[in-house]
């Protein structure tokens, strides 16, 4: 299942609990880059049985792509004679895959970096690296002033890793954050994290082009590529051959996917077909009705009504869209070089609930962004009173250094109405979410089963197409299985139901 939308769900959960606490509220959604339950998990794969493999501890934070990433990173040092291990201090190398998206993602990663180094005094031959956006920013840093590591690997080195590796070995550190034009580690099939799971990320393009001056990602990340549709269908083809019923396609920009047309718009090979995002999801769609397809994340300026026509036509398309707004007032959207305004951004809402009525929508909402007024926070909130997110993932402004917004701009919102702000919209959200909830009550939703429910053993949980998370007694039934679940009850985290029908 997606971690990622289960975690969301827990907090709103958590945070009903304490409607009383308003700053301990604010902690739980200050952080939710993604999911705050998986930050910092360790990967174990299974073992392929030989004695001398050298043992591999690698521990991921940030987005879903990250998580997808460590897959791929596994994969590769598995060919290259390592396993997996879940425990710290048997491990011969030890990576930590890390993010750079806010200020606190980034210390979070230095405090287990200088927990590491003390493992390394007792263990010399230990060999120490780090991986992804953080690697990428702070390059030698880590290794020559910080003294924190003996190894860095920026997001597109990943093949590079059994060599790097190997110059540690001989007394060097090693460095590789050369950055990609067309790195899509296309031909690599990741190994599962999660080995006879139910969901799966497919990670369908790599980087961004977009500069929203906020944000690290295309430094950390590079030029936006689109990795081949074949291999895409291919993967998705074997994950539901293994008993995986849902895949989601992961982009910064899954819009902007491309296949075999330039930015501008013009085909490259005109021998070849080309495809855009619409065709793709389309042709994961055909692997199997059977077989759920999300996305993630969606870009209000590049999203088009044929995407929309693609999920009415497919059952299995789930009627789910995460549309980032960041702001719900122009001026800001400006400042942010997000390329739309509110108004743009509410047409595509309108696009979405003509052609797709029932679709649930999320974003994701920064708050005290530079030179942000109460007028325009206003805006912020109006705006969500129009759309009425049935989710959201909600932040305080980080400024992050190199960005547009870092160099342009002050970061002038003080913390404290930063956090008076971000309260605010939770508060807003909390009550939008328990109104979508309310709606789905008395109402049957086709669940695809994930597991047991974390409440109770006698009880599972599953997902509607909308994303909901829906919990109901386990009698007879399996994780994988499709079954109708008749909605009972709710509060604004989780649907409670009762199961009428098995589907086929
Ligand atoms: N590509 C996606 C998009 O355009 O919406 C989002 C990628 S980013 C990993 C996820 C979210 O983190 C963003 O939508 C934004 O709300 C938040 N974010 C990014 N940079 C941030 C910053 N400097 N401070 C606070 N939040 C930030
Ligand atoms: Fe960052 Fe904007 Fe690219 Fe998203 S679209 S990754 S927010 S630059």
């Amino acid at each position: 299942m997606s971690f990622f939308f289960l975690t969301y769900i827990m907090s709103i959960c958590q945070v009903n609990g304490l409607i009383s606490q308003p700053k301990i509220r604010k902690m739980e959604f200050d952080n939710k880059v993604i999911d705050e339950a998986r930050q910092g998990e360790a990967i174990e794969i299974q073992s392929n049985g030989s004695e001398n493999a050298k043992k591999l501890y690698i521990e991921s934070y940030g987005c879903q792509m990250n998580f997808s990433d460590s897959e791929v990173v596994a994969s590769i040092l598995s060919e290259n004679g390592y396993e997996t291990t879940r425990d710290v201090s048997a491990a011969d190398v030890v990576l930590i895959n890390t993010c750079s998206i806010r200020e606190n993602a980034e210390q979070r990663v230095r405090n287990r970096l200088t927990e590491f180094k003390k493992k390394k005094e007792d263990n010399p031959e230990l060999v120490v690296g780090i991986l992804g956006c953080m690697a990428e920013r702070l390059k030698k840093n880590l290794l020559e002033e910080e003294k924190l590591v003996d190894l860095v690997a920026g997001p597109d080195a990943y093949r590079d890793l059994p060599n790097l590796i190997e110059e540690v070995g001989t007394g060097q550190k090693a460095v590789n954050v050369l950055l990609s034009r067309d790195e899509t580690y296309a031909d690599i099939s990741p190994v599962r994290l999660d080995q006879g799971g139910i969901s799966a990320f497919v990670t369908i393009m790599r980087g961004c082009d977009n500069m929203c001056s906020f944000c690290v990602v295309p430094f950390t990340r590079g030029r936006e590529r689109s990795r081949d549709p074949e291999t895409i269908v291919e993967e998705c083809r074997d994950l539901f051959e293994k008993g995986y019923r849902e895949v989601t396609l992961l982009g910064q920009n899954v819009d902007s996917y491309r296949w075999n047309i330039t930015s501008k718009g013009e085909i490259k090979n005109p021998e070849l077909p080309t495809v855009n995002f619409a065709q793709l999801m389309e042709k994961v769609a055909l692997v199997s009705p059977l077989l759920r397809v999300r996305f993630s994340t969606s870009h209000p300026k590049d999203m088009t009504d044929d995407v929309l026509e693609i999920m009415a036509k497919y059952e299995n398309i789930c009627p789910y869209i995460h549309l980032p707004v960041q702001s719900g007032n122009t001026e800001v959207l400006y400042r942010m070089n997000r390329g739309y305004s509110r108004e743009w951004y509410l047409d595509r809402i309108d696009a979405i609930k003509r052609i797709v009525p029932d679709c649930a929508i999320s974003t994701d909402i920064i708050t005290g962004f530079c030179g942000e007024t109460e007028e325009e926070h206003a805006d912020t909130l109006s705006l969500m009173d129009l759309v009425q997110y049935d989710f959201a993932y909600m932040f305080k402004y980080s400024e992050r250094p190199k960005t547009l917004a870092e160099r342009r701009f002050d970061d002038d919102v003080p913390d404290e109405v930063k956090g008076i702000r971000l309260n605010e919209i939770i508060e807003k959200q909390l009550q939008h979410s328990l109104l979508s909830n309310q709606k789905q009550i008395g109402t049957i939703q086709k669940v695809l089963i994930e597991g047991k429910s974390k409440r109770s053993d006698e009880q599972l949980c599953g997902r509607t197409g909308r994303n909901s998370m829906v919990i109901f007694n386990k009698e007879n039934y399996e994780k994988g299985q499709y079954v109708l679940v008749k909605i009972t009850e709710c509060t604004s985290a989780t649907l409670m139901g009762e199961v009428v029908e098995i589907c086929a």
